[in-house]
């Protein structure tokens, strides 16, 4: 009998671990139309001790495994150390400290309780957008076209997920010219289970470096690099997997920050064409500036590549064994 109570225990613990915190007795409150969860209840309720780091001013909350850094009045977060930006600034409302309901929903609760895929819905086929292509050769830099560098990543991405048991589909294997609508199209029509845009940046000063990844912004509120009323606030094809789309971009963005030693330059959301009517799971890379010698050195170099390469794709792998697997983070 001890055994059958131990194993009870151990499936009780496994789903609670699991499951989304209730909000029944967290106190909520409406600004403007926009909901708003008190930090303080809600925090004991997911299983995370909160704290000050400064009083007033930056939150510490924690659990066995994670660290999630909150600034009152700002949309900056670290979750175990990587800059996550919120949708919304978390504020102060008499006393008490609020975090908006999007960000809990589409943010926070993707990473501490991450989805699962049914068992017949396994990750298999990956869509691989190398940006840009033919007329237009994305970000230059003297003779170095973008459009080439990621489609030799794209290249090397491929081959390693092929290693991996994966099958791939390209938007595009040659140096064509791809409308942006066509290359969610082709992922949608080959059914694919995630959907990778890759690209290099580039900035007007040289001395902005390091990587950056963008998943789709949800509904109601705006991007991440837009002024107030830029972007629209629409609900698109894109937004049926704002979880998802959230917890892909932080194990890619996490995977290429360790594999390559890039800068962290934060997990953003835009509305982007490509991120906008995927069916699928879809992130946009930025895989380092052009515009910083030191970074373009990089680029422009088939070693690099590789361990660009290799990074994506321990994260792709890493975000399958969270979905498909009993990995719970
Ligand atoms: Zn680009």
């Amino acid at each position: 009998m001890r055994w059958i109570s131990a194993l009870i225990v151990f499936f009780f613990v496994l789903t609670t671990a699991l499951a989304q915190p209730s909000l029944k007795n967290v106190e909520r409150i409406t600004i403007s139309g926009t909901e708003y969860v008190r930090i303080k209840d809600w925090a004991p309720a997911a299983g995370l001790t909160v704290s000050w780091i400064k009083r007033d001013e930056q939150l510490l909350m924690t659990n066995r495994w994670c660290k999630i850094e909150l600034k009152v009045k700002s949309i900056m977060s670290r979750f175990n150390g990587l800059d996550v930006r919120l949708s919304l600034p978390v504020i102060s409302r008499g006393g008490g400290i609020y975090i908006s309901r999007i960000d809990l929903d589409n943010t926070l609760h993707p990473l501490l309780f991450p989805p699962k895929n049914a068992a017949n819905k396994k990750i298999n086929v990956i869509c691989i957008d190398p940006g840009h292509g033919g007329k237009d050769t994305g970000k230059i830099d003297k003779l170095h076209h973008e459009k080439r560098y990621t489609l030799l990543l794209a290249e090397e991405i491929a081959q390693l997920l092929k290693q991996h048991g994966l099958k791939v589909i390209f938007t595009r294997s040659r140096d064509e010219t791809l409308g942006l609508p066509e290359r969610t199209a082709i992922a949608n029509r080959h059914g694919a289970d995630l959907f990778l845009s890759l690209h290099f940046n580039a900035a007007s000063s040289r001395s902005v470096r390091g990587a950056e990844i963008y998943a789709m912004t949800p509904a109601g509120v705006e991007s991440s690099n837009s002024g107030p009323g830029k972007s629209g606030t629409g609900n698109y094809t894109g937004n049926q997997n704002n979880e998802k789309n959230m917890l892909l971009a932080y194990n890619v963005q996490r995977a290429m920050l360790r594999g390559t030693g890039l800068e962290d330059r934060g997990i953003k959301r835009a509305r982007f064409e490509v991120l906008r009517s995927a069916k699928m799971p879809a992130v946009l890379i930025e895989g380092g500036f052009m515009s910083n010698p030191d970074e373009a050195r990089k680029i422009y170099d088939p070693a690099f590549h590789k361990k660009l390469a290799k990074s994506i794709v321990d994260g792709v792998l890493a975000y399958r064994n969270i979905v498909d697997g009993n990995a719970a983070r």
